[in-house]
Formats: C-alpha cells, structure tokens, sequence
C-alpha cells in the first residue's frame, strides 16, 4: 500500500504517517520524490485496513497495489529507476549500456586485452565469470577469488565497472567486496536466501530471468531485493527453455516490452545465453535494442575456440565492434542513445 502525501505536507505530517504504520505492526518505506512523497507500507500479507492513515494530516490518497509485487511495480513508482555505476555508466535512463566480455575469466591476458578492445568498441561495463554454474561437476569452475583479482586490475586498467556471479552465499561476500554489480544468475533466480542476502550489501543487482520463470516470477524475485531496502536492480532477459532445438534458448523478447509496462526496473537483454549460437548473437542483440531494452550483455573471447565454457555463443572481437556501431544507429533511430565511451569518442555510425 502507498500513501501519497500532498504537496504540502509537512515532515512531521510525514512522520504521523510512518508512526502509525509501525504502531499498526507493519514497516514504513518514505519516499520522497521529485513529482510526489510517499510513504510505502510494507510487511502485509493481505489487504491493509487504512482507516487509521486515510485521516491524518497530510494525507492526499491511498494506494492499494494490486500486484503482488509492490515495490517493483509502476503502481508504486512510474519514474524510471536508474542503475548508477562508479564509472558514470547508468542503466535505465534514455542510454543504452553495454555490459560485455568473456564467459569466464581465464587468465590476466585474456581479460585485461579483451576489457582493452571492449572499452575501444565503446562497452563501459566488463562481464565475467569466476564463480561458474556449471551443468556439470566435472566442467571448469571458475578461478574463484583469483578471477576476481583479475577482474579489478582490469577495471583498474579499463576504467570499466565489473560485473560478475555471486554463485551462493558462500561467494556473495567475495563478489561483493569486488564487483560493482553482483549478478545473480537464472538457476538462482529463485535463491530466495541469496537473493534478500545480495540484496542487504547495498551493491547493484543483476537479476537473471530463470529459464522456466515467468516474467511475474522475475518480478517477485526482484522484490526480495528491494524489501531489504535495495532498489539498485536490474532485470535481464536471458532466455527460457522452448522446444526447438535450433537454438540453446528462447530469447523472449516479449519479456522487455511486457516489464517495462509493469516495472520501473532496467531491463537488459543477453542474446548470448538467450541462443547458444555465435551467428545468432547479433541480430538478436539488434533485435533486443528495438524493443527496448535499456542494454545488453554479450560474451566476447579474443579466443572464443579456445574458451574454457561457452565458446560457440562468444563473438570475435571483430564482431562486437560491428555490433557496437549498428545499435548505435538503432538507438538513434528509437530516440536512444548509447552510454558515453570511456574513450571520449562517439561509437561510430555505420549506415
Ligand atoms: C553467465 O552469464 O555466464 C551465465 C551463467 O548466465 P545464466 O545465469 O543466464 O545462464
Ligand atoms: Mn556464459
């Protein structure tokens, strides 16, 4: 439930409000906003009886959410969230961020030369794995916090931020202290320990969409994030499990137009999980960017035949320039633009 204050409501018109929301044994969520403050009642299971709040000073209306994500939801908050990194990248405004770079991280010269190409290309976040999820127990695991070593020194040398898996709880504080956005992958979407875990270090959150998730699913996700007082996420599209063998996945593209309706969250879409399939990246990365998407994540290997996991779905770093410079003129084409580059050139149109 949200309570909308008028205009001129006064603080402690505001604090009446959040004192009786605790008296009543629920948590209070002030919101001040540009257009409107609000106070969000949080902790119900079930309509709220809001008798009590509809009376006091102050008060303009009473909102009861309908979804049964709350905080998540554009009921809630129509403006915009926006994602904001150390680097000056941000995620859900009217640019289009680019998170690129290998599955994995594998050794200093692949991820410190491939972040080097990535920042020339115009990325400004570096990805990479060093605590994998892998099908099997037998396949590359990642370097641990040894990856993760190599990730900050090729930030440090890059000027991109890092995103990178937090694998399980276990993992979570190592991540944490590294990366500037923890991603949380599709087989943990539903790790409801991790998640309000990742949630409570503060950090930005990529959420994975699960691949048998729904997109509700997703958003109840997300909102184990923002009850621990974490509004920093941000959703991706990843693909789901068709019946088509053809490719890895089914890139849902739907997914980015039907949250943005729903949410005010960034929503990014990764077409490199999303087909399995080098040849397939691009379009559907092009395809993503039409329909909306506030970015992109895509693996990209100097050596993709040599990659120790997910090689057949990595681009060459040839190929990810030329993506670069083809949704620029998508962006440009839908009232977009991309991120700044870290080099202070524009990505170049091609056209
Ligand atoms: C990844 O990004 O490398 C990854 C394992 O992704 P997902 O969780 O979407 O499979
Ligand atoms: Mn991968």
């Amino acid at each position: 439930m949200l309570i909308v204050m008028r205009h001129d409501a006064t603080p402690e018109q505001v604090q009446a409000v959040v004192d009786v929301i605790n008296e009543m044994g629920y948590e209070a969520r002030p919101m001040p906003g540009k257009q409107r403050t609000a106070v969000g009642l949080v902790g119900n299971d079930g309509k709220v009886n809001a008798d009590r709040l509809e009376s006091l000073g102050g008060v303009l209306e009473i909102i009861h959410v309908s979804q049964p994500y709350k905080q998540v939801s554009r009921e809630w908050r129509d403006e915009p969230t926006i994602v904001e990194l150390p680097n000056g990248t941000r995620i859900g405004g009217s640019e289009i961020a680019v998170m690129a770079g290998p599955c994995s991280v594998e050794s200093e010269a692949q991820i410190v030369g491939v972040a080097q190409r990535l920042r020339e290309a115009g990325a400004t976040i570096l990805r990479g794995g060093a605590f994998k999820p892998r099908t099997s127990p037998y396949a590359f695991q990642g370097m641990g916090e040894a990856g993760l070593k190599l990730l900050a020194l090729a930030r440090q040398e890059s000027g991109m931020s890092i995103v990178t898996e937090a694998l399980d709880e276990e993992s979570l504080a190592l991540v944490a202290a590294y990366a500037d956005i923890i991603q949380i992958g599709a087989r943990n979407m539903q790790n409801f320990s991790l998640l309000r875990r990742a949630g409570r270090t503060g950090k930005p959150i990529l959420l994975k969409r699960g691949m048998a998730a729904t997109v509700k699913d997703l958003l109840l996700s997300a909102e184990y994030v923002l009850a621990e007082g974490n509004g920093q996420v941000i959703l991706c599209e990843r693909g789901v499990r068709g019946f088509d063998t053809h490719t890895r996945n089914l890139l849902d593209l739907t997914a980015i137009p039907v949250v943005k309706s729903l949410s005010h969250l960034p929503i990014i879409a990764d077409p490199s999980h999303g087909t399995g399939l080098r040849a397939k990246v691009i379009p559907m990365a092009r395809a993503a960017v039409a329909a909306g998407a506030d970015g992109l994540m895509v693996e990209v290997h100097p050596d993709p035949e040599r990659a120790m996991s997910d090689g057949a779905q990595s681009l060459y770093p040839e190929q990810f320039e030329e993506l670069m410079e083809q949704i620029a003129v998508i962006a440009e084409a839908i009232g977009r633009e991309l991120v700044p580059s870290l080099t202070g050139r524009p990505v170049r149109a091609v056209v």
